[in-house]
């Protein structure tokens, strides 16, 4: 694939005796919604542990964008790679509205980029009027424009986890890993994260990598599927293809 902007090559992670990962293989193409399915243990979380440096992998390479990042540290891996881990907390600060959330979001981002207020200059306009009018597309894609004038602090919990959904987005990463974004949100919210997830992948390119027992929502949303099993992967295939391999259906899906 000669677009990959991540390629892992023979991944291994033992913790202690426990072999996490036993040698995996992928790649995850430029604009690319991928999805990542498996059962629990399987070594999802510490696939992404391992590409985003949180964890040193025992052997194997992780590719970003070309670069060999396998021994980098994780603020570098951010930062060089634009790169963005769902679980990274963002906050939400309950007497700024959305808007000025979001904007500051964008100002606070720690990689250099269009939305970002430090690469040049903190007070110049042209990068608060583009930070502006991103957090107003946001707003008005994630659903919150009736609630956008309030102090955050003043919406609904569900809303304000769909504006730190937003101003993950806000910076303009290349690279989302998202950890189960949907576990434990209802399906209103479910239907407005999806919204914001396809919308950055169509209209700002963004990569998507993404873990999710949610299987219809994950394979209507993704363009390839990973299956991970005992640390090994199992298939990578089209979700139409996933859902019919037998393997997959055995190790998985079958419930
Ligand atoms: P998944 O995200 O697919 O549920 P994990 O990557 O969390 O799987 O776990 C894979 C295996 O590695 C499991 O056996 C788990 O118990 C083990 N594991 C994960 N993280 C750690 C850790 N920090 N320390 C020790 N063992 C771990
Ligand atoms: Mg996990």
């Amino acid at each position: 694939m000669s677009q990959a902007i991540l390629s892992v090559r023979g991944l291994r992670k033992n913790y202690g005796g426990v072999p996490a990962l036993q040698g995996v293989d992928f790649d995850v193409a430029r604009g690319e919604v991928c999805g990542l399915i498996g059962p629990n243990g399987s070594g999802k979380s510490t696939l992404f542990d391992c590409c985003t440096g949180l964890q040193k992998s025992d052997a194997g390479s992780v590719l970003l964008k070309g670069m060999d990042i396998t021994h980098w540290p994780m603020n570098r891996i951010a930062r060089e790679g634009r790169l963005l881990r769902s679980f990274q907390k963002t906050v939400v600060f309950p007497t700024m509205n959305s808007e000025e959330n979001l904007v500051l979001a964008g100002q606070m981002a720690r990689f250099p980029g269009i939305a970002s207020t430090f690469s040049v200059g903190a007070t110049s306009r042209a990068r608060v009027k583009a930070l502006r009018e991103r957090a107003r597309e946001l707003i008005e894609v994630s659903g919150l424009s009736r609630v956008a004038h309030l102090p955050a602090g003043n919406m609904s919990g569900g809303q304000q986890k769909l504006l730190q959904f937003a101003s993950m987005l806000m910076p303009e990463p290349e690279l989302v890993l998202l950890d189960e974004p949907l576990a434990g949100i209802n399906p209103i919210l479910i239907e407005k994260v999806i919204q914001c997830i396809v919308s950055a992948n169509k209209d700002h390119g963004i990569t998507f990598l993404v873990i999710e027992h949610n299987t219809d929502v994950l394979m209507n949303l993704s363009h390839r599927v990973i299956v991970l099993h005992q640390g090994q992967k199992l298939a990578d295939d089209t979700p139409e293809a996933i859902v019919r391999n037998p393997q997959v259906v055995e190790a998985y899906l079958g419930g």
